[in-house]
């Protein structure tokens, strides 16, 4: 990884003003946050900069208002959320640029901290106008980026400020990029992937780039079939996608001449019916799928041998359940095979990095989210780090 500023390379920032990059695309119900995970995830970069005696003016983005205002995405209604979190009181601005920013400025004294207005609620947000960017750059000294989540964006506010202004990662955006660096940019070798879910649509570029990537690709999940198929495995009524195939005999030729070994269940758990603890649930070979029936699970045969395979690696990135997780008893496998990537974690054997909206819910379901190395809440950002592309957010910290 090239290398990029971070708040320890911060000169004397008493009085100087900072624009900070960070997620407030909060979860809310009724004009109340129902989840703060993201403002304290902001928290150590907000807290050092005031400590240092900068001037913080927020900047983030809320839902799709697509360049207009849009009072019930108005960042205002976050303000009461985050003075609780950080336990002082934050001043709201509701524009981005201009006079009625310079005049807040002039009203804020060293370590106070503003949010400024939805940045999506201009145009130039994510069309990068770097006239908007300039107008907003105007009234700071630098610029800090915390929002890995957001970087995928080249947005104004994501990738434009960079350019504009003295450049630093934040705190949580240092973890991360540290994190992801160690799990795929510079690994400790034996690496495994664990690429689960629902479809292999969704992830192939992510399969694609994980073959050159990694020693062991497991597959699970939904994705799995799609594979079982293309070897001519009769699937039955599973989710799989036949129409893809094709696709996945390449990816295996891939990592065949990758040398990457890719694994598939053997046995699995089928039933008729998608519900809970059916009456036709049953654990059978892969050759052995009925017609009528749907594989929910990867099978305690295969899921025990993932385990050994695990043990053998360095490091672990995850994403995507390797089962219908949310049905008992069909998080079985899932949770089995997160405990012993935990366990290996606490032993100090394996370091491990999982990601995705559903597996770090899958994670906590088993327990064992505290105990990997890292969990990603990123989303879109993760994948596409997955995939092997170009985060525009981060490029443009790169020194
Ligand atoms: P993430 O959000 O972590 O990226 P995905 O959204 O790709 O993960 O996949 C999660 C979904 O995949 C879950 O809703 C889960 O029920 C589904 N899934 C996993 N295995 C199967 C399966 N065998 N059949 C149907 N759905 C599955
Ligand atoms: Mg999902």
């Amino acid at each position: 990884m090239s290398s990029f500023k971070t708040l320890d390379d911060l000169g004397d920032v008493t009085g100087k003003v900072a624009l900070v990059r960070v997620d407030l695309n909060l979860p809310m119900k009724d004009g109340s946050v129902t989840d703060d995970t993201r403002i304290r995830a902001a928290v150590p970069t907000i807290v050092d900069l005031t400590e240092k005696g900068a001037k913080v003016l927020l900047l983030a983005h809320f839902g799709r208002p697509k360049g207009e205002r849009v009072s019930t995405m108005s960042l205002s209604m976050v303000v009461g959320a985050v003075e609780k979190v950080l336990g002082k009181e934050v001043m709201f601005v509701p524009e981005i640029a201009g006079p009625v920013v310079e005049q807040s400025v002039g009203i804020l004294r060293a370590g106070d901290v503003a949010i400024l207005e939805n940045t999506r609620f201009w145009k130039g947000e994510e069309k990068n106008d770097p006239e908007l960017a300039k107008a907003i750059a105007a009234n700071a000294d630098f610029y800090v980026n915390d929002a890995f989540s957001a970087a995928h964006r080249a947005h104004a506010t994501t990738e434009g400020l960079a350019k504009l202004l003295p450049a630093y990662a934040g705190r949580s955006m240092e973890t991360e990029l540290t994190a992801l660096d160690k799990a795929l940019g510079n690994p400790v070798k034996p690496v495994a992937a664990v690429v689960g879910g629902a479809k292999v649509s969704s992830k192939l570029d992510v399969l694609k780039h994980l073959v050159t990537q990694v020693d062991h690709l497991i597959i699970g999940g939904g994705m799995a079939n799609t594979f079982l198929a293309a070897k001519g495995v009769d699937v039955g009524k599973s989710l799989c996608e036949h129409d893809l195939t094709g696709t996945a005999n390449e990816i295996l030729a891939a990592a065949d001449s990758s040398g990457c070994t890719v694994h598939l269940p053997y046995d699995v758990v089928v039933s008729k019916e998608f519900a809970a603890n059916p009456p036709s649930l049953r654990t059978c070979n892969v050759h052995e799928v009925a017609a009528d029936e749907m594989i929910l699970d990867a099978g305690p045969a295969a899921t025990e041998a993932l385990g050994d395979v695990l043990k053998t690696c360095r490091t672990l990135v995850w994403n995507g359940p390797l089962g219908a997780f949310e049905m008992v008893p069909f998080d079985a496998a899932t949770v089995a095979l997160a405990k012993t990537a935990a366990a290996l974690t606490i032993e100090g054997t394996l370091v491990s990095v999982a990601g995705g909206g559903d597996t770090v819910a899958a994670l906590n379901h088993a327990g064992v989210a505290k105990d990997f190395s890292y969990i990603s809440t990123a989303g879109g950002a993760f994948l596409e780090w997955m995939e092997g592309k170009e985060l525009p957010g981060v490029a443009a910290l790169l020194v």
